[in-house]
């Protein structure tokens, strides 16, 4: 399939059952697979951090998250089936791979927080097989013994919540160590799961308004948001400029 690219990123034009196919599709094979869910806000971050840009483009599965990435995609003729959320993608394929046996590991959020995390996905799926736990305040010096755990879990699926890009540099970098078959950033995921953060609303969603919301519940967070209308504005002036030259 055909990748589009949103200055610089590829974005995998794919439906939230294609992109549960090819996570299922990762399963069967014994290598690393990086999954990474970029939105615009990831887009922008990206811009000023080459080290973050090489990295989205070396990843095996980048789902188009967020509103900004459709509306791109959109204005460059090239739109993409659906939005695919980085939270429901996680779900979704728990969902799926709960009564399978598949050894899941969560690695970020506070220490109550992935712990709830825990607790509240086993309430959810009684089958899930969570082989460990840790969360996401430790320091370099730590982190071997936390790959060490992971991989003696005998974890195949390893769900790292360390918020972007801090996420996918950590996996990105000990890619070499970790022998879990899927690794996925997922943001502030396990804060929702524990019940502590609140997702926006189904209508906000399907209006393409969840930073809406979120600037709503977390206002000292605009100036990290004040990304989004930079990159709505980047996406229309790159049109204009395209169209002048007859692109
Ligand atoms: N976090 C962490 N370690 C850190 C920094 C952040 O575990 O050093 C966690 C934080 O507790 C939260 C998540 O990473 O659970 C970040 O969530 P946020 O919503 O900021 O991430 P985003 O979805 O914007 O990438």
């Amino acid at each position: 399939m055909r990748k589009l690219d949103i200055f610089g990123v590829p974005i995998d034009p794919v439906t939230m059952t294609e992109a549960l196919e090819i996570l299922s599709g990762f399963l069967r094979e014994s290598k690393l697979h990086i999954v990474a869910t970029p939105n615009a806000e990831i887009v922008m971050m990206a811009q000023k951090d080459r080290e973050y840009m090489e990295i989205l483009n070396n990843t095996d599965l980048n789902v188009p998250d967020g509103s900004g990435i459709v509306f791109a995609s959109k204005v460059f003729k090239k739109p993409l089936k659906e939005r695919v959320a980085g939270f429901d993608l996680m779900m979704e394929f728990i969902k799926n791979i709960s009564s399978k046996n598949v050894k899941i590991y969560l690695l970020g959020a506070k220490p109550e927080i992935v712990e709830q995390a825990r607790i509240n996905l086993r309430k959810l799926y009684p089958a899930i097989k969570i082989v460990g736990t840790h969360d996401g305040y430790f320091t370099e010096n730590e982190e071997e013994k936390i790959i060490d755990e992971i991989n003696s879990s005998g974890a195949e699926v390893l769900f790292v919540a360390l918020g972007a890009p801090k996420q996918e540099k950590w996996i990105y970098k000990n890619r070499g160590k970790l022998k879990v078959k899927i690794a996925m950033g997922v943001g502030g995921s396990f804060d929702v799961i524990a019940g502590k953060a609140k997702r926006a609303p189904y209508l906000y969603r399907k209006l393409g308004l969840e930073w809406l919301y979120r600037l709503i519940q977390e206002p000292w967070r605009y100036k990290r948001m004040m990304a989004l209308p930079k990159f709505a504005f980047k996406v229309l002036f790159y049109r204009k400029k395209a169209k002048k030259q007859g692109g």
